[in-house]
């Protein structure tokens, strides 16, 4: 049984007061708080254990070396990775993108190749495509979304030719909160014989989330978003692709030689096996092993338990919102089977800004702006949105101080 007071308890945040307002946090889908167990992991990391991994024979680089990779076997189970090798920490999600567009496309792609992305993507998910398009001749396409936010699916199958050769999609929109079925746009792209790259940064905090299962090439998530620090993340990659990829950045522990001819002034060098040819130089250790923290917490919950928690927060709140305001509108579909806890809105009259700082006067943290997507407000004819998104500790409590804060908003 999930027990959100029982959670609560567990992060040291949500005791704070703004402006003797108890604070509400509804900006997850931005970053995460962090309960106490991610801050006790990394206190401990750096108060006990803490050394460079892969380098020295000492106790403290053995111990940092130990709990690094068991923090990757972690995050490879998570996510059902056949082998923890296929998991590569990475800044975040906009780093394990453009690792691929880097290391997989530039090598590969050239003038007549196309990448097919969608037009409800974060700009992490758009802008190293174009780059790599820049660099390489191939063609970025995109597929379109429905007017309430909702992939057209015809349209991006329809997108598929002989010269794709990778389509990389959200599997849950940071605006809307729409859930693409990647498993099956995977098949499909597997049918045309290209790969498939999903953007997990919305998904993977939010619910059952299995590389097996849904057969992709690879995964990209953020531990931030996930109750783990920010500056660690994950490229999740098939192991074979791992091993014909170019590296990312050059540098130490992503070499197995380097020699130095001094009369020839030749060099040569050979790659370490994956996935430490993509982690050139020292890494966010500390970070990967409070992640892995972050993962227990969640795994202990259960993700099945956590989609349905929001879930049932999303229905409430999109009832009460609609039922409460005459002048608020929610954009994208309200069809909760469809989408998972974000809630994009706007007040007739108000700027999303506006929205937010109405709100942030009474404690409760949202978001406004157009939220690295603005294609898709493109797609809603806005400018901007506000954005509430819950998470594990959000309670119906917290809706209706939101909604309550809401109606006093459309007095003014
Ligand atoms: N993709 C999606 C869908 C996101 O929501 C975000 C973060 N807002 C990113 C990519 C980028 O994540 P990060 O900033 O952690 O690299």
């Amino acid at each position: 049984m999930f027990d959100v007071q029982r959670v609560r308890e567990d992060f040291p945040i949500l005791k704070r007061k703004i402006n003797s307002y108890p604070l509400i946090y509804f900006d997850n889908a931005a970053t995460t708080q962090k309960p106490q167990q991610v801050l006790d992991a990394e206190r401990d990391f750096y108060e006990n254990h803490n050394g460079n991994v892969h380098r020295a024979v000492h106790t403290l680089s053995q111990e940092a070396t130990d709990l690094y990779e068991a923090a990757r076997e972690t995050t490879a189970k998570f996510i059902g990775a056949k082998n923890s090798a296929e998991v590569v920490f990475v800044r975040g999600t906009t780093e394990a993108i453009n690792l691929v567009a880097y290391s997989w496309g530039i090598p590969n792609l050239k003038a007549g190749d196309e990448i097919l992305v969608s037009t409800m993507e974060h700009h992490s998910n758009i802008v190293p495509w174009e780059l790599a398009a820049k660099l390489t001749g191939c063609t970025v396409r995109y597929g379109k979304v429905h007017p309430d936010g909702t992939l057209d699916t015809a349209d991006f199958e329809g997108k598929f030719n002989k010269n794709t050769k990778l389509a990389s999609l959200s599997q849950v929109s940071n605006v809307s909160g729409v859930i693409n079925d990647v498993k099956h746009i995977a098949k499909v792209a597997h049918e045309h014989g290209a790969l498939m790259l999903v953007d997990g940064a919305q998904s993977v905090p939010h619910m059952p989330v299995d590389v097996a299962d849904l057969d992709v090439d690879f995964l990209a998530f953020s531990g931030h978003k996930m109750l783990g620090p920010t500056g660690i993340g994950v490229l999740y990659a098939k192991k074979p692709l791992l091993e014909q990829m170019s590296p990312f950045e050059g540098g130490g522990e992503m070499i197995r030689d380097v020699t130095v001819n001094q009369q020839t002034e030749r060099c040569g060098i050979s790659w370490n096996d994956p996935p430490w040819k993509f982690e050139a130089g020292t890494p966010n250790i500390c970070g990967a092993v409070a992640l892995a923290a972050a993962i227990k917490y969640l795994q202990h919950l259960g993700m099945a338990e956590i989609f349905q928690h929001e879930k049932e927060l999303t229905v409430y709140a999109m009832e009460q919102m609609l039922s409460c305001c005459t002048k608020l509108r929610l954009y994208g579909t309200t069809d909760a089977s469809l989408k998972c806890g974000i809630m994009p809105f706007g007040v007739e009259g108000l700027s999303s800004h506006d929205v937010a700082l109405f709100l942030d006067n009474y404690g409760v943290m949202i978001r406004s702006g157009y939220h690295c997507a603005q294609p898709l407000h493109q797609v809603f004819n806005l400018a901007s949105s506000a954005r509430a998104s819950f998470y594990i500790y959000n309670t119906k409590e917290e809706v209706d101080r939101f909604v309550k804060i809401l109606k006093e908003m459309e007095q003014f």
